[in-house]
C-alpha cells in the first residue's frame, strides 16, 4: 500500500494519535522533524500551526496537507510519526517502509542546503529545540543585549503556559521572523556555551529552590548517614564501612563488546553505556543482598554533600517498599513534596522550578520488586503532574518517560522482577555483583577496626572458601563479620558454617546470645529457648511474604503476637521515614532475607502447619492455581482489593519465597535436626524432611523431562533455567550427599549450558556439590557469568565429571585458572577449555604450556580476548610442543603479535592433529604471517583465523605458496589487513581458499 493510501486509511488513529493526550509536543515534534527534512516549507508550517485554534484542527490541517503534496511527503510524515510517538501509541500504527536510512539521506540533502543562518535553524530545528530548553533565558539576554529582540519579544517567548520546549520553538520561530543577523546571534550563542560549558552560563535558581536544595540535602544526609544493619547505635557510619561493589554492564556482555573496565558509582548516572538516548531510567539489578539499597544510599549521601553528581540540584530518593504502603491518591507534586521533603517556601515557584527543570532533577526509586505490583506499560497513560493518580501509576508514567521526561531516574531490583515492559523503557542497565575477593578483604578491615581480629576473620575465611565464596553477597559478610566470635569459636572442622542457612543461624544464636548475655544460660537449646520470638516474628514475616508486605504497623505485630522483648532481639527495625510522618510505628526487617529465614523457620518450627504448605511452596505453579495459599497466610495484611491484585503478580514474590523454600532445605538438614528437636517432634521433622526431598526431586524431574531430544548428530544438551540453579542450592543446602546423588541420578546429558543464569561462587559451590554426582562426563558451560576466581575454586570437586569447561566472560583471573588447571592435569575425562574474555594475562601461559606436556589427550584451548602477549605466546609454545592432541587453538584478541606467532607456529609446525587455529586481531605482520606458512603444509590444519591483523602482500603470498602444496586447508580468513582492493583481487584469483 502506499504511503499516501496509509495515511489516509489511518486518518483516525494519526489523528487521535498526537491529540488524544492533549499536549501538542508531539505535533510539535512532528512538525520539527518534517521542516528539517526540508518536506515543509514555512508557510505551510505557519498555516498548520495557528496559535488559538484547536489542537485537533491544526492537526488535521496538517493531514491534509501532506496527504495533498504526494506519496513522498506521507513517507516521511510516517516517519516522522514513528520516530515522535512511544512505543507503546506505535503498536496499531502501520508506517509502511520509512527506513532510517531514507531519513538520513533527506537529512544529507537538505544540510547541503545550509546556507544562511535561518536554513541552518530549519534543518538543525528538532536538536536546536533540545538544546534550546535548558537555556532560554541565556539565548534571551543574549539576544536582548545584541538588539535582536525586545522585551515584549522575550515576553512573548516566556509565557508561562509554554513548556521549556515550547518556550524553545517560539524563540526558533521568533528568531526566524527577525531575519538573518538575529539568526547568526543564536548560532554564535549556541558555539560560545557549547565550547566553554560553565555553571556561570546557567542561570542561577530562584532563593526559594536554594533553600529548599540545602532543606533536602540535609534531610538526605541524616536519611543516609547509617546503614540499618548497623542500627545508627553502632559506631559506624555509611562513610566508614561503604565498601566499593562491583559494578557492570547488563549488555557488556557480548562477544561483539568485549568487557568493559569496572564502573564507578557516577558511572550508574553517567553517559557509559547509554543503550537508548531517549530513555532516562537507568536499572541496577542485583540478587537480594547484593547492595542494591546501600549502593543508592551511598549515591544519595554523597549528592547531599556535594560531592557527586553536580549536574542534579536536586535528587528526591523513594524506597518502593514505602511507596507500596502509599493508600492515597497523590500528584506528582504531592509525590515529592509528601515523600521527600517538605519545602518551607514558595511550593508554587519550587515545583514550577521542577517542571521547567527536569533535566537538574534525579528521582531513585529502590527495591522496584518490592513494590505490590509488577510494572505495567499498559498502565493508565498519566502525563499531568498536578493530577492525583495512585502512586504505581504514578511511578510507572515516570519510569516510562510519561510524566516528567527528561528526568533522570535510577531504579534498583532484583533481575527476576524485571519484565520485558520495564526493559524497553530503560537507558541502560547496571548489574551489581557483590564484593570482589579485594573487596571482601577491605569490608573485613574496615568492620573491624582491630586489625588483628580482622586478619584472624579473613584467615579463617580463606580456610572455608565456601563461606569465603558467600561473602561475596554482601549482606552475608555483613553477618559474618558481625558473628566473628561464633565464627572464630567454631574452627575449620565439620561445624563451621559453610550453606547459607548456617550463616542466618548463626546472626540468630549471636541476636539471641546478645539478650542473655547476662545470665549466660546459652546451650544446645538456644532455639527452643526462643522459639516463642522465632514463632511470633516467622508469623509476621510469613504473612508479609505472602502478601508482598515488608512494612508492617504495630497492630500487625499484636496479631502476630509479637512482644516488646521479640522487639528488642533486634531483628525488627523501625522504618524511618514512615514512622516520622504519622503517629504509628511502623517495623521492617533488618533485611528482606531476614524476613524470608524467619518464614523458614516458622515453617519448620509450627507443629501445627498445614501440610500443603511445603509443596506450595516449592511449586510456584502450585501456588498460582490454588489462590487460596495467599489468602491463607494473608490474613489481615490486605485488603480485598490488594489481595485480588497480588494474585496477578507473583514476578516479585516468587524470589522471596524461593529464598525461604532454600532456608527450609537448610533448616530440615540432618546436620541441624539436633538443634530442631528440642522443639520439634522427631516425626515431624521427618515428615516435613520427606516432603522436602520429593519436591526437590520432582522439581529436577520436570527439568530433565523439559530437555529436547537431541538432533541427530548433536549432542544431548540442557540449557538450564534459573529455577534449576534455584533446586540445586536447595539440594546443597541439606549437605546430604545422597540426596545430590538420587536426584541427579536420572540426569543424562553430554552438555550442561549455564549462560547468563547469575551464576557467582555461592551457586558454584552448589553446582560442585550437585554435579560431582553425575554418572557421565558433561560439558559444563557457564559462559556470561560472575564465577571469578572464588568461584572457579569451588567448582573444582566436579571437575572429574567434565570433559569441558565454557567459562567465557566470567572476571577470571590467573589466580583462579592456575588452581583449576592444577586440578584439570589430574582429571581423566577433561579436555577442553574456553575462556575467551576474561582478565588472564602471561602470568598464567605457563600453566597451560604444563597442561598441555602433560596431558596428551587435551583437544582445545581457547583464550580470545584477553592479554595474552608475545612472552606469554612463547611460554605457551614449549607446552605445544610436546603435545600430541590439541585439535583447536583460539588466541583471538591477545597482543601476541610477530614474535608470538613465530613461536607458535614453530612448536606446531609438526602437529598431526591441529585442526583449528585463530589469531585474528593480534598484532601479527607479515614476518607472522610467513612464520605461519609452514603450519599449513601440515596436513590436518582446516581453518586459520588471521582476521584484523596487519599482514601485507609480502605475508599473503607465503601462505599462498603453503597453500599451493596442501589440500586439507579449506579457509584462510584475512579479512582486515593491510591489503589494497587491488591485491585482494588479484590474490582472491590465485587462491580461492583465501578469505579477505
Ligand atoms: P539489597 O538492597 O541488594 O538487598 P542491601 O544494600 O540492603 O542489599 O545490603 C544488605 C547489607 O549488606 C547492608 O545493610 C550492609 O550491611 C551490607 N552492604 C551492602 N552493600 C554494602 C557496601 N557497598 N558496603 C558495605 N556494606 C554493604
Amino acid at each position: 500500500m502506499s504511503a499516501r493510501q496509509l495515511v489516509l486509511r489511518q486518518r483516525a488513529e494519526l489523528l487521535c494519535a498526537l491529540c488524544c493526550g492533549g499536549s501538542s509536543e508531539g505535533l510539535e515534534s512532528v512538525l520539527d522533524l518534517l521542516l528539517s527534512w526540508g518536506m515543509l516549507f514555512w508557510e505551510d508550517y505557519q498555516n498548520v500551526r495557528v496559535p488559538g485554534r484547536a489542537l485537533c484542527a491544526n492537526t488535521r490541517v496538517l493531514l491534509d496537507l501532506v496527504y495533498t503534496k504526494g506519496d513522498e511527503t506521507c513517507r516521511l510524515l510516517l516517519a516522522a510519526f514513528k520516530q515522535v510517538l512511544p512505543e507503546a501509541q506505535r503498536a496499531g500504527l502501520s508506517f509502511g517502509n520509512c527506513r532510517t536510512a531514507d531519513l538520513e539521506n533527506t537529512r544529507d540533502d537538505t544540510k547541503e542546503l545550509h546556507g544562511t543562518a535561518i536554513q541552518t535553524l530549519q534543518t538543525d530545528r528538532p536538536g536546536l529545540v533540545r538544546r534550546l530548553r535548558d537555556r532560554i533565558e541565556g539565548a534571551l539576554e543574549v539576544l536582548l543585549d545584541t538588539g535582536s529582540f525586545t522585551p515584549s519579544d522575550c515576553d512573548e517567548v516566556q509565557l508561562p503556559v509554554y513548556t521549556p520546549s515550547q518556550q524553545a520553538r517560539r524563540l526558533l520561530d521568533q528568531v526566524r521572523s527577525k531575519g538573518e543577523p538575529a539568526a547568526k546571534v543564536l548560532l554564535q550563542y549556541f558555539q560560545q556555551t557549547e565550547d566553554h560549558p560553565s555553571p556561570s552560563n546557567q542561570e542561577s535558581p530562584p532563593k526559594e529552590c536554594l533553600s529548599y536544595q540545602k532543606k533536602l540535602r540535609s534531610t538526605v544526609s541524616a536519611q543516609s548517614h547509617f546503614l540499618s544493619t548497623y542500627g545508627g547505635t553502632s559506631s559506624l557510619s555509611l562513610e566508614d564501612i561503604y565498601t566499593e561493589g562491583q559494578l557492570e554492564l547488563a549488555q557488556g556482555g557480548s562477544e561483539a563488546q568485549p568487557q568493559t573496565g569496572a564502573l564507578g558509582l557516577e558511572d550508574v548516572v553517567g553517559l557509559v553505556g547509554t543503550l537508548n538516548q531517549e530513555a532516562d531510567t537507568v536499572l541496577v539489578s542485583g540478587e537480594a543482598g547484593s547492595g542494591k539499597s546501600t549502593l543508592l544510599q551511598r549515591l544519595h549521601l554523597l549528592w547531599a554533600r556535594g560531592a557527586v553528581l553536580h549536574d542534579f540540584f536536586l535528587l528526591f530518593p523513594f524506597s518502593c517498599r514505602r511507596l507500596s504502603s502509599e493508600q492515597r491518591e497523590l500528584s506528582l507534586r504531592e509525590l515529592l513534596f509528601l515523600h521527600c521533603c517538605w519545602p518551607d517556601g514558595d511550593q508554587d515557584r519550587i515545583f514550577q522550578f521542577i517542571l521547567d527543570h527536569p533535566h537538574l532533577i534525579l528521582f531513585t526509586f529502590d527495591g522496584l520488586d518490592e513494590l505490590m505490583q509488577s510494572f505495567s506499560d499498559s498502565e493508565q497513560r498519566h502525563c499531568c503532574p498536578t493530577q492525583c493518580a495512585p502512586v504505581p501509576t504514578l511511578l510507572f508514567n515516570l519510569l516510562q518517560g510519561s510524566l516528567m521526561k527528561g528526568v533522570r531516574k535510577v531504579v534498583t531490583s532484583r533481575p527476576e522482577a524485571v519484565g520485558p515492559a520495564l526493559k524497553r523503557y530503560l537507558r541502560k542497565e547496571v548489574l551489581l555483583k557483590g564484593f570482589s575477593p579485594a573487596g571482601i578483604d577491605c569490608f573485613v578491615r574496615k568492620h573491624h577496626r582491630d586489625p588483628t581480629v580482622a586478619t584472624r576473620v579473613l584467615e579463617s575465611l580463606q580456610s572455608n572458601t565456601a563461606l569465603l565464596g558467600l561473602c561475596h553477597i554482601p549482606v552475608f559478610c555483613w553477618i559474618v563479620s558481625k558473628c566473628y566470635k561464633e565464627l572464630l569459636g567454631c574452627g575449620e572442622g565439620e561445624g563451621s558454617p559453610k550453606t547459607i542457612t548456617d550463616v542466618y543461624l548463626m546472626i540468630l544464636q549471636h541476636f539471641f546470645q546478645r539478650r542473655v548475655s547476662q545470665r549466660n544460660t546459652m546451650g544446645i537449646g538456644w532455639v527452643q529457648e526462643h522459639q516463642d520470638t522465632a514463632l511470633h516474628l516467622g508469623k509476621l514475616a510469613m504473612e508479609g511474604l505472602g502478601a508482598s508486605c515488608y512494612v508492617f504497623t504495630g497492630t500487625e505485630l499484636q496479631k502476630c503476637g509479637v512482644t516488646e522483648e521479640d522487639i528488642c532481639m533486634g531483628f525488627l527495625i523501625r522504618s524511618k521515614d514512615l514512622s516520622s510522618s504519622t503517629n504509628c510505628k511502623h517495623y521492617e526487617f533488618l533485611h528482606i532475607t531476614m524476613q524470608c529465614f524467619f518464614a523458614a523457620l516458622y515453617i519448620v518450627l509450627n507443629n501445627n502447619l498445614d501440610r500443603s504448605t511445603i509443596p506450595k511452596l516449592f511449586q510456584p505453579q502450585a501456588r498460582q492455581q490454588q489462590p487460596g495459599f495467599h489468602r491463607a497466610c494473608l490474613g489481615h495484611c490486605l485488603t480485598q482489593q490488594e489481595g485480588a491484585l497480588m494474585e496477578a503478580n507473583t514476578a516479585a514474590e516468587t524470589p522471596n519465597l524461593q529464598i525461604t523454600a532454600t532456608f527450609v532445605s537448610g533448616l530440615l538438614s540432618q546436620r541441624h535436626r539436633s538443634l530442631l528437636l528440642l522443639s520439634c517432634p522427631g516425626p515431624t521433622l521427618d515428615r516435613k524432611s520427606k516432603q522436602v526431598v520429593t519436591c526437590l526431586s520432582k522439581g529436577m524431574q520436570k527439568h530433565f523431562k523439559s530437555i529436547p531430544r537431541p538432533v541427530e548428530g548433536e549432542k544431548k544438551s540442557m540449557h538450564a533455567m534459573p529455577g534449576f540453579v534455584w533446586l540445586i542450592k536447595c539440594i546443597h543446602e541439606m549437605q546430604d550427599s545422597r540426596i545430590a546423588r538420587d536426584t541427579m541420578a536420572k540426569l543424562e546429558v553430554e552438555h550442561l549450558k549455564l549462560t547468563y543464569c547469575n551464576i557467582g561462587p555461592v551457586e558454584c559451590t552448589a553446582l560442585a556439590y550437585v554435579l560431582q554426582h553425575l554418572r557421565n562426563p558433561v560439558g559444563l558451560q557457564l559462559d556470561y557469568n560472575y564465577v571469578g576466581d572464588v568461584g572457579v575454586e569451588q567448582l573444582l570437586p566436579c571437575l572429574h565429571v567434565c570433559h569441558s569447561v565454557y567459562l567465557r566472560h566470567n572476571n577470571i583471573s590467573d589466580e583462579g585458572i592456575r588452581k583449576l588447571i592444577e586440578k584439570g592435569i589430574q582429571c581423566e575425562r577433561f579436555q577442553k577449555i574456553a575462556l575467551f574474555n576474561n582478565k588472564l594475562t602471561d602470568a598464567c601461559t605457563e600453566c597451560f604450556a604444563h597442561l598441555l606436556k602433560m596431558k596428551q589427550n587435551f583437544l582445545s584451548l581457547r583464550l580470545g580476548n584477553n592479554n595474552i602477549t608475545a612472552a606469554g605466546a612463547g611460554q605457551l609454545a614449549e607446552g605445544l610442543r610436546f603435545n600430541r592432541s590439541l585439535q583447536f587453538l583460539g588466541l583471538w584478541g591477545n597482543k601476541i603479535g610477530d614474535k608470538g606467532a613465530e613461536a607458535i607456529a614453530n612448536a606446531l609446525k609438526d602437529s598431526q592433529t591441529l585442526v583449528w587455529l585463530s589469531l585474528v586481531d593480534n598484532g601479527v605482520g607479515s614476518a607472522g604471517a610467513c612464520a605461519l606458512a609452514p603450519l599449513i603444509k601440515n596436513s590436518t590444519l582446516e581453518e586459520l583465523w588471521l582476521t584484523k591483523n596487519c599482514i601485507t602482500r609480502t605475508g599473503v603470498e607465503c601462505l599462498i605458496l603453503a597453500l599451493e602444496s596442501n589440500t586439507s586447508v579449506k579457509a584462510v580468513w584475512l579479512r582486515g589487513n593491510e591489503l589494497s582492493p587491488e591485491e585482494v583481487e588479484e590474490m582472491t584469483q590465485q587462491e580461492p581458499r583465501l578469505t579477505f
